[in-house]
């Protein structure tokens, strides 16, 4: 391939609003505050990359992203764009604790060339199927509304129901219910987002075993850096435990190799950015631990180049990357088509083939 360099970096904010607030047991957001990053080259290409910060969990916000990222543009300009692993490397030594600027700049990056090399992001990874089914989350609510809720994304097609756990124990239990009543055909998954103590969480397991509910999963149940806390709920659980928070980075997978911790690792791209995230998918398929996907709150190019790493790679059990904007506020246009609860990505898309909405 003819040298192709890196001629312009373009820094921008993506702000959109929610509909409903998005609670998790450590915080709610109230809109999406995003950043953009483009990658224009100097045979015309552009590539693009989200960086998606959710303070409470990655440490970043919207100003410290877009500050990382205009301290990258000078580094990033000049470069031949088929170095881009290279690039990744060298940010990650710099600006290792700001992951999601990093993930934003490789998404840019890898964009730019699948693009310039005229094949899906998908097909570069592997293609192992262009299809992928997602779950849906039903958010902390009273029962009557998880009830409805639950009914309406059943009859949508959706297989797998999450809810979020941890703040009370009486509620949960309560919603959980409700969420088996208005679908019982569903598979629950659960996330405590680090919510309980090692003895609670078991608890917990106990009060669903009581009430006959038997979910498909259960996500970090304990702090993310008490990785005996979660082994000790592994050891007394009935349903696979998955690590979310406990897992950024590859060497953070070793340790709960090593630990034998967890069933299940849920990789995001926003945690770990998408060249580690294929590292921690390889540690995890080599000792047998199972894979989820999952997101913050991305727009549908995060999202997309998401579901891009679940089509190529094909090593995901569980899959959690429903879209959380109202279609018609959504920025971007393109990438993977979406009819609940499959995403297609179409065979004729150059990278990840997404663009802005004119
Ligand atoms: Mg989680």
């Amino acid at each position: 391939m003819e040298r192709i360099k890196i001629i312009k970096v373009l820094i921008d904010p993506i702000n959109v609003a929610l509909d409903e607030p998005f609670r998790i047991a450590i915080g709610t957001k109230y809109s999406i505050e995003n950043a953009l990053v483009t990658i224009v080259l100097s045979n015309g290409i552009e590539g693009y990359g989200e960086a998606a910060p959710l303070e409470p969990i990655n440490g970043e916000n919207q100003a410290t992203v877009l500050a990382t990222l205009n301290s990258c543009r000078d580094f990033l300009t000049g470069n031949d764009i088929s170095e881009y692993s290279a690039m990744a490397k060298k940010l990650k030594s710099v600006f290792w604790a700001q992951v999601t600027a990093r993930c934003a700049i490789e998404m840019a990056l890898l964009d730019a060339y699948t693009k310039c090399l005229d094949i899906p992001f998908y097909k570069f990874l592997g293609g192992s199927d262009n299809k992928v089914e997602t779950d849906y989350t039903i958010d902390i609510v009273a029962p009557d509304i998880a009830r409805i809720n639950a009914a309406k994304l059943s009859g949508k097609g959706y297989r797998i129901l999450k809810t979020k756990v941890g703040k009370n124990l009486t509620d949960d239990i309560d919603r959980i219910l409700a969420i088996r009543d208005g679908a019982p055909g569903c598979g629950i998954t659960l996330d405590a987002n680090q919510g309980y103590s090692p003895v609670e969480a078991v608890h917990f397991l106990r009060e669903l075993e009581k009430n006959n509910i038997h979910p498909v999963l259960f996500e970090q149940p304990v702090i993310k850096t008490d990785l005996a806390g979660m082994r000790f709920v592994k050891d007394h659980s009935f349903v696979p435990i998955a690590a979310d928070e406990s897992v950024f980075t590859s060497a953070d997978a070793i340790n709960i190799v090593r630990t034998g911790c967890a069933d299940v690792i849920n990789i995001k791209i926003m945690k770990s950015g998408i060249l580690e995230a294929i590292e921690i998918a390889t540690i995890a398929r080599a000792a047998n631990i199972k894979l989820m996907i999952g997101c913050m709150l991305e727009t549908k190019l995060g999202l997309g180049c998401s579901v891009s790493l679940v089509a190529g790679l094909g090593c995901f059990s569980y899959v959690d990357l429903d879209p959380h904007i109202d279609p018609e506020n959504e920025p971007f246009t393109g990438g993977p088509d979406y009819s609940a609860p499959y995403y297609t990505i179409p065979e004729d898309v150059s990278g990840l083939g997404i663009r802005r909405r004119q």
